[in-house]
């Protein structure tokens, strides 16, 4: 299978050779193109590449009927209709990790550079003065250093604010304690507390209801006389009028913004006119480093989608909890038993499925959204007319259906890569469960009541008969002469004489009349048939 990929936005070229050098894809490399071209182009491709100059509208979205991916080489997503993309099933990449280092420099330069007034000395100097006197600067060493949001970047931060000799103390609510602690950094108990022990404090939290604003008057009266400010992460976070208030009584020494609250920031804003704040125009992710970092992450997980349907890079799937490749026979597993339940159901008279339960072993516990999500698209499967269901999506196609979808909290007993997928509707229920360690094939254990092992590939047909003598033989030979291979045949009963199920694994397709003629076997009670798709 070849796919399209459009790369637009003048993405380094590093990334794109790394999309081009594979056989199965074919890259169409332009320039940012005017919306309408753009808009009749996009139904030719499987995938679009670009930065923030193309903005990816629902329109474009709906439009693109054959895109199964959107790659952002950056970090911001706010010029993607992520929940269009979501709703039709297509994944959302970016790649927020490449650019760390670039801000992460470009904190200390601009830091340093307003405690040493280096741009002023520099315009002076060109002037053609020598002002040594008014250029009496400042030191890092010995101050201490406030970090909100102790993430990637301010992570990386803290170490190197340690080698200049500051203090460093950080807040975030939302990290172990092990990483301050493997960072050698104070943890603060509240914002306040950090803010009040900081003489420089640095913001690097994302933009969410809880940190817009976070930065205001209260907080700002809060920091020791004569402190800095910093925002390089999302304008928003520091309150620009509060700032400049603090900035203006002399309550702060200055600021280094990078991010604000409307960009560009307009011509005749009150900070431009402000001599003790360095300013720079969102210029932290702006070198060529992290400009090829970016290109080369988003590209390879684009590949990754495309080739393999690798998806836990995409911002809009389920977290997986943990390594793909550790979690994927699982997605499997739940895939495959929630359509052999729904196939089960079907046989009883049970076709529309109210409730899907995922309940799994311990190592698979933070894994569940996404396995519940896995077990959705299994349900739909064949009933929904959607090109592009899958686990992006299968969740709220699910849920708009009326599903009810719920994960079981306490974790099996004894096998921690276990699974159980358990459908109701009706008054009907059912359980089929299985194991899906990494690397391995997933394998059914249980449908219904009965024990079985057998793996989910290809086809699966699963018998009921009454458990008496001759009917294992009777189905191989009808099967047989049907020209149907059988992979594994597992028979699983109850008790001796009373009713058995039989679970067969084939190669190939079975169609309607091969079940309706087991069906009419003497002793088999009823029989399902599932094809599992690829993918
Ligand atoms: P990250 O996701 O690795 O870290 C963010 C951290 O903030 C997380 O540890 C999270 O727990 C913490 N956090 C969230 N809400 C919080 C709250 N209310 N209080 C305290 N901590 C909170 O992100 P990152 O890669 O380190 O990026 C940090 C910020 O920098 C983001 O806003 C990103 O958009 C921005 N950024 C800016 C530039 C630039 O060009 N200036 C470049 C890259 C990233």
């Amino acid at each position: 299978m070849t796919y399209r990929v459009l790369v637009t936005d003048e993405i380094d070229a590093e990334g794109v050779a790394l999309l081009s050098a594979e056989p199965d894809l074919v890259v169409d490399e332009v320039p940012t193109l005017p919306k309408d071209e753009l808009l009749a182009r996009i139904g030719d491709y499987d995938a679009i590449v670009g930065r923030s100059a193309t903005r990816i509208s629902a329109e474009l979205l709906q439009k693109g009927r054959r895109l199964r991916v959107v790659g952002r080489a950056g970090v911001g997503v706010d010029n993607i209709a992520i929940d269009t993309a979501t709703s039709l099933g297509v994944a959302v990449i970016n790649a927020p990790a490449g650019n760390t280092n670039a801000v992460v420099e470009l904190f200390f330069g601009a830091l340093i550079s307003l405690l040493r007034h280096i741009s002023r000395a520099d315009t002076s100097m060109h002037a053609g003065r020598w002002d040594r006197s008014a250029l009496l600067g400042s030191e890092l060493k010995g101050r201490t250093l406030g970090i909100i949001g102790l993430g990637r970047i301010g992570g990386e931060i803290a170490g190197r604010a340690r080698a200049f000799g500051m203090n460093v103390v950080a807040y975030d609510p939302y990290i172990p304690r092990s990483r301050f602690e493997a960072l050698r950094v104070q943890e603060a108990v509240s914002l306040d507390s950090a803010i009040e022990q900081a003489n420089v404090l640095t913001l690097h939290t994302p933009l969410t209801d809880e940190t817009t604003g976070m930065i205001g008057r209260r907080e700002l009266s809060k920091l020791p006389p004569r402190s800095i400010v910093v925002n390089m992460a999302r304008g928003g976070i520091v309150d620009e009028e509060a700032l400049l208030e603090a900035l203006d009584s002399k309550h702060l020494l200055g600021a280094v913004i990078d991010a604000y609250e409307k960009e560009p920031l307009a011509p005749d804003h009150p900070l431009r006119k402000q001599s003790d704040v360095l300013l720079t125009p969102h210029i932290g992710a702006s070198t060529a480093e992290a400009q090829r970092n970016v290109a080369v992450d988003v590209c390879v997980a684009v590949r990754d989608a495309l080739l393999s349907g690798e998806l836990s890079r995409s911002i809009n799937v389920a977290d997986v909890g943990g390594e793909w490749a550790e979690v994927e026979p699982a997605l499997t597993l739940c895939r495959r038993a929630a359509a052999v339940g729904r196939a089960i159901l079907a046989t009883q008279g049970t076709r529309a499925i109210q409730r899907i339960d995922i309940r799994t072993g311990s190592s698979l516990a933070a894994a569940r959204s996404a396995l519940v999500a896995a077990a959705a698209r299994g349900v739909l499967e064949g009933t929904v007319e959607q090109e592009r269901l899958n686990l992006i999506n299968a969740r709220a196609v699910a849920e708009t259906r009326g599903i009810e979808l719920s994960t079981t909290e306490t974790p099996i007993p004894d096998n921690p890569y276990a699974i159980e997928v358990r459908l109701s509707g009706g008054m009907q229920e059912i359980a089929v469960a299985g194991t899906a360690h990494p690397g391995s094939s997933p394998r059914l254990t249980r449908i219904g009541a009965f024990h079985v092992d057998i793996q989910p590939r290809d086809t699966l047909l699963i018998l009921t008969n009454n458990d008496v003598p001759g009917v294992i033989g009777r189905v191989g030979t009808l099967l047989g002469a049907a020209g149907v291979n059988i992979a594994e045949y597992h028979q699983a009963r109850l008790a001796q004489g009373g009713q058995a199920l039989a679970a067969v694994s084939v190669d190939g397709d079975v169609n309607e009349t091969i079940r309706e003629s087991l069906l009419g076997l003497p002793d088999v009670l009823s029989a399902a048939v599932v094809c599992f798709l690829p993918g």
